[in-house]
């Protein structure tokens, strides 16, 4: 299903790359008929179809003007239209002039075409440093600046498997200080009944929305005077979040982590040791200063646990040395690139970094790995990919770290590491940390929406910056390499993607609360209470619901938070020391006996199974 709604690989996916981006065209000349006046910017094909940027100037109060629901429809129609015509896309090559001619109404493109004749910029004004050729695409009476490629005519964009979707605002080249533009995003597909299916799973997306169940199931929310990113979680929240945080204990107790504990706060100097300042400078919180020096909060927990590391003498015995900590982590996003709990600015951190000899490397890297494994095992996930990124060249000394002979070295390792541990990967080339490579590790959630939930990566750099070494068996002193791994995300994160994934119906262990006993009437209340107190006592979050409302709404509102069990107990029951359990799922169990209930529970807790 994922591998559908993305396009899928090869062939497929440059088909719907071109049928894509065709329709791009096809949304811009639909609007320039539509309103000619519009000032047009880039229309890119995306993950599950296209967007097109405009500018409609703005109303009598100086707001962007935008378009309504209505419009989107009439634009559809006249993209019916025009696919109707056949007309064919018809590339030509220009120089900067001709371009300019061209596009001599259209003040975006007229930047867009500057950068281009400097060849510093692509069409996109995305930065380049490929040879670049000035190109547009025309079809009818519409041309664009344009590499495409695109179908053959409009003709072949299927009339009814697109789907203009929704208008959002968009900084023009992302800079917030520029114009506002109105972005209108489509969906396209080769069938209707993909374009269905798609529909479909965007529909149910929206119920699992995390920012809206978050709110109904009482898990986190944003306040205002807190301030945009960063999260208040509330009690549901925070036992889920003790849930995740018991789990990687567990886990990495059973690896042989050793856990840290490191304080938001630190010096400058330590950010220039580490090479985040100046460079990272953007992405953290402005400095503090305090009796002449100057302190950061943290954007990542590395340096400290470098820190740690270096504070005694490391033998080749000590190694490998793994240590973990959940660290709270503050990174300035801009506001519009916030996002529910997915982009936050305050974050809890599945951290861990492991010091190993280069011969223990593949070890612990393949060690990493299968904790992946197990987690997405445990989460129900059934597809995920393993992004390897590795450098690329032209980019030692700017992007990456200028040690051509490491990158090389180290890549081959988790090559190497990957295949031998059988373990499916796509090597994407240009993408590394800037201290080495990297795996991210990209899952889908039952409804097939994609989330990048962790990174894995290699650091051949930190360490020597920080002046790691161990004494290895000759009584050399060598430099350790570093691993940093997140295999849970961040609280934020994995919670933002459970919530979605399960729908809200947390598995029992994760279940903020996990039963709730039901009274049949008032009379009963006195052993509903006292089943939920037994409950508790043995480590189980339950309550009774005692309210004034009647059995039925009690039930309602209990289904309502997502509650695993609901027991429910009128005189029978409590005659005979039994329940009659209600699941989340529907299924009834009458008159089972309370010893064998919370034996159930238990059971499921600890096992920290799926099933109810
Ligand atoms: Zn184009
Ligand atoms: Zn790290």
């Amino acid at each position: 299903m994922a591998d559908k709604h993305n396009g899928g690989e090869g062939e497929n996916a440059e088909l719907l790359h071109k049928l894509r981006h065709s329709a791009a065209h096809v949304m811009a000349e639909a609007v320039l008929q539509l309103y000619p006046e519009v000032k047009i910017a880039i229309g890119p094909a995306i993950d599950t179809g296209f967007y097109y940027d405009f500018d409609l100037g703005t109303d009598e109060n100086g707001r962007p003007r935008t378009f309504s629901p209505e419009d989107l429809q009439e634009i559809e129609r006249r993209m019916r239209q025009i696919i109707g015509g056949r007309h064919p896309f018809v590339y030509r090559q220009v120089n900067a002039d001709e371009a300019r001619q061209i596009f001599k109404d259209q003040p975006y493109k007229l930047e867009l075409i500057e950068g281009l004749s400097k060849g510093a910029v692509d069409e996109y004004g995305n930065e380049t440093d490929v040879p670049v050729v000035i190109s547009t695409y025309r079809h009818d009476t519409f041309e664009d600046l344009c590499r495409g490629p695109h179908l053959d005519n409009t003709g072949q964009i299927p009339p009814d498997a697109f789907k203009l979707t929704t208008v959002a605002g968009a900084y023009w080249r992302g800079d917030e200080h520029n114009p506002m533009l109105q972005r209108i995003y489509g969906t396209a597909w080769r069938n209707k009944k993909d374009l269905n299916e798609y529909l479909q799973m965007l529909e149910e997306a929206k119920k699992r929305d995390h920012r809206k169940l978050g709110k109904d199931l009482e898990i986190f929310i944003f306040d205002d005077e807190v301030g945009p990113g960063l999260p208040l979680w509330l009690p549901n929240g925070s036992i889920m979040i003790e849930a995740l945080e018991d789990l990687a204990k567990e886990m990495e107790l059973k690896a042989g982590y050793q856990r840290v504990r490191t304080p938001h706060l630190t010096k400058e100097d330590l950010f220039l040791r580490s090479g985040h300042l100046p460079y990272y400078a953007e992405s953290m919180y402005p400095p503090m200063e305090l009796e002449g020096v100057r302190y950061y909060v943290k954007p990542m927990n590395c340096p400290f646990h470098h820190k740690i590391y270096a504070s005694k003498p490391r033998s080749y015995r000590d190694l490998p040395l793994r240590l973990a900590e959940y660290g709270t982590c503050y990174r300035y996003e801009k506001s519009g690139e916030l996002f529910g709990l997915l982009r936050v600015r305050s974050m809890q951190m599945n951290d861990a970094h492991i010091y190993c000899a280069e011969e223990q490397f593949e070890q612990e890297f393949m060690a990493v790995v299968s904790l992946y494994l197990e987690y997405f095992r445990l989460f129900d996930i059934e597809k995920y990919v393993m992004r390897f990124s590795t450098h690329h060249p032209k980019g030692l000394g700017k992007k990456y770290v200028d040690n051509e002979r490491l990158w090389l070295k180290t890549e081959d390792m988790v090559r190497r590491a990957m295949q031998n541990g059988g373990i499916p990967f796509v090597e994407v080339s240009d993408e590394a940390a800037f201290y080495g490579p990297k795996i991210d590790v990209q899952v889908w959630s039952a409804i097939g929406k994609e989330f990048t939930l962790a990174t894995n990566q290699v650091d051949f750099a930190q360490p020597a910056r920080f002046d790691l070494v161990y004494t290895n068996r000759d009584g050399q002193e060598e430099i350790p390499l570093c691993i940093h791994r997140a295999p849970l995300s961040t609280h934020e994160r994995m919670i933002g993607f459970l919530i979605e994934h399960y729908a809200g119906n947390f598995p029992i262990w994760l279940a903020p609360e996990q039963v709730r006993v039901i009274p049949i009437t008032d009379a009963h209340n006195a052993y509903a209470e006292s089943i939920a107190a037994r409950l508790r006592d043995q480590g189980v979050r339950a309550s009774a619901d005692i309210g004034q409302e009647r059995m039925n709404a009690k039930i309602r509102s209990a289904q309502l938070m997502k509650v695993p069990y609901m027991p429910v107990v009128g005189d029978q029951e409590a005659a005979n020391g039994t329940i009659s359990l209600r699941k989340r799922d529907g299924s009834r169990q009458n008159d089972l006996p309370v010893d064998q209930f919370l034996a159930l529970a238990q059971e499921r807790i600890a096992q920290r199974a799926s099933a109810l």
